[in-house]
């Protein structure tokens, strides 16, 4: 079998597949044999813990309702001990040596299947009752075995098959492990596909029902460049794919001799080239690939294991502290929290999905009506930048106002250290320019500001009022749309008349083909994936800076996406190692 989507992060990655549905909660993967009567010891004990409970439940309901209402669960506990459901489930996992989870789940599809085609429709509606049972078994098999035991002793290397995949559980694995990922849902600019680009590991996202059609365990062959998922391919098929890998490698390997020259162009003028990091962890590879600086830290990575609740101010302290000693004296700008209120951990009970409300409360306005996790953020990292150039960053800002309630807060923080004794030093102030209203605001927000960072990502979604999440309308989301490039020459100009430093760290800047464009445009910093440094060095060095001006005038005489694409392509015929940007 072959399947398609969008490659989201470059390389080859090939391992057994591991299925991950609703959200983590299901989770299916192929066991070792030393496991398989574990799998079925622990299928008998969360049997024997759903028929308690049902059994329970039933003489709630017969004493609440009477026996009339109690039946069902009757019909339940039968359920529970017919030979076609866990039974069936045992023979599975010794056949295909597949946790029980997984087990189930195939013996529900095969019972569903018969109810459906039955003609009875008392006995078709029976099919929501197995799913019911199937839910609780499902439920106490979860209850029984923490999630990071499930998965410790499988064989890897695996592939991580998930229907959406949140950038939370992605933080939590251990990625030596993971080959590849593979999602139906998602695009270039969602989160997990930026992580993975971040931590090195092969993924396409936008194939259409993945988490369905791959078995739990089968072998998969995936290409982050072209979007290619195979599934259990032929020998010479996986050789050839096996020696894409190296390839891809070796290239990678060739590439790292960049990473110490300095980004300076043909003509002498200096890039400054820094990375977009979302786990502390990534700081030394990103220096040691030529990072100077973290130009991004997306700071809410920090709240992946237990929201902001298992996140005190020491805690974040360490976290920043270590992030500048990683960095030996490259600056390092720390976003604060960009999530949504569920993310935060704070909201009220179901208070959204695990997304940013793109419209909602998200970013800076979140992190002021939460006063106290904003402060003691913003306490954890005034006491950091003692110990190195630390500057702090405000995402999703529309405005002078909240640029000012922020910096009030940053005052307020200082103050609270101060009358503990502690020394504060001074910290530039910068934000985010991700939202067409700030863009619009520039010459006022240049007077506040010390610094600007363009966030294409959220600025290309607002602007062209295009969900960067939605693989359904990724042909909408055109980087290259005059519009965008329109808006990018708006910035760069107002921050440049007022002397505010301005880079650029959302997706854009990591495409090579697009880096003469934004240097002739006048940007001069970028911020961006640790991997796609050595490539853009390369450009850099190869580039003369009136080359790109002249480019850049030529472009935003462009009507369509379309045309300025053929320009840039005329210009650059052969962008080494470009990865074309998508939606
Ligand atoms: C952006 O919006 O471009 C950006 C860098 O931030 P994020 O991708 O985290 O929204
Ligand atoms: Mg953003």
């Amino acid at each position: 079998m072959r399947l398609s989507g969008l490659g989201v992060s470059p390389g080859v990655g090939i391992g057994r597949a591991l299925v991950v549905s609703r959200g983590a909660r299901d989770l299916r993967f192929r066991v070792p044999d030393h496991r398989i009567d574990g799998e079925i010891a622990r299928l008998g004990a969360a049997r024997d813990r759903s028929r308690d409970q049902l059994r329970q439940i039933k003489d709630r309901i017969d004493r609440a309702a009477g026996p009339d209402h109690a039946y069902m669960f009757d019909a339940q506990l039968l359920m529970l001990d017919d030979p076609m459901l866990v039974d069936r489930a045992v023979a599975i996992i010794r056949d295909q040596r597949v946790n029980a989870e997984s087990a189930l789940r195939q013996a529900l599809d095969e019972l569903s299947r018969l109810f459906e085609q039955a003609d009875d429709p008392y006995l078709r509606e029976r099919k929501g009752d197995v799913g019911d049972v199937v839910g609780r078994l499902t439920m106490n098999l979860r209850a029984g075995a923490p999630q990071e035991d499930l998965f410790r002793d499988v064989e890897g290397p695996l592939v991580l098959v998930a229907d959406e995949l949140a950038p939370s559980v992605v933080a939590q694995l251990d990625w030596q492990r993971i080959a590849a990922f593979v999602t139906d849902a998602g695009s270039w600019t969602y989160h997990t596909a930026i992580l993975a680009r971040s931590i090195h590991v092969p993924a396409v996202a936008g194939v259409r029902n993945a988490s369905r059609v791959i078995p739990a365990g089968a072998l998969l062959a995936v290409d982050g460049n072209t979007g290619e998922v195979l599934v259990e391919p032929p020998a010479p098929v996986l050789r050839e794919v096996e020696a894409r890998l190296h390839q891809h490698r070796a290239d990678e390997r060739s590439l790292a001799a960049l990473a110490m020259l300095p980004a300076v162009t043909e003509d002498g003028t200096a890039i400054r080239l820094e990375a977009n990091i979302e786990l502390a962890d990534e700081a030394t590879r990103a220096r040691e690939g030529g990072a100077e600086g973290v130009g991004l830290f997306r700071s809410e990575f920090l709240l992946a294991r237990g929201g902001a609740a298992g996140l005190d101010e020491d805690a974040q302290y360490e976290a920043y502290r270590r992030l500048l000693d990683e960095m030996r004296g490259g600056r390092v700008t720390v976003r604060t929290f960009d999530v949504s209120e569920a993310q935060l951990g704070l909201g009220p009970a179901g208070s959204g999905d695990s997304s940013r409300a793109p419209l909602g409360l998200r970013g800076l306005r979140l992190s002021l009506s939460f006063e106290e996790v904003f402060q003691a953020q913003l306490r954890a990292l005034l006491r950091a930048a003692v110990h190195g150039p630390l500057r702090i960053m405000f995402p999703f800002v529309t405005g002078v106002r909240e640029l000012r309630e922020a910096k009030a807060a940053v005052a307020e923080a200082a103050h609270a250290l101060e009358t503990r004794g502690l020394a504060v030093p001074p910290v530039p102030v910068g934000i985010m320019i991700e939202v067409p209203s700030a863009a619009l605001t520039v010459d006022l927000l240049a007077e506040e500001a010390d610094f600007f960072s363009i966030g294409t990502n959220d600025l290309i979604q607002y602007t062209l009022a295009v969900d960067r999440t939605d693989d359904r309308v990724s042909r909408l989301y055109e980087p290259l749309h005059p519009a965008i490039l329109r808006v990018l020459r708006l910035i760069v100009r107002g921050a440049r008349r007022r002397g505010v430093p301005v880079s650029v760290c959302g997706e854009m800047a990591a495409d090579p083909a697009l880096l003469p464009l934004l240097i002739g445009l006048g940007l001069r910093e970028f911020s961006m994936a640790p991997a796609a440094i050595p490539v853009a060095k390369q450009v850099v060095r190869r580039l003369r800076v009136t080359d790109a001006a002249r480019l850049a005038s030529r472009v935003l005489r462009a009507a369509t996406a379309a045309d300025v694409e053929r320009t840039l392509t005329e210009f650059q015929p052969a962008a080494p190692g470009r990865q074309p940007m998508k939606g």
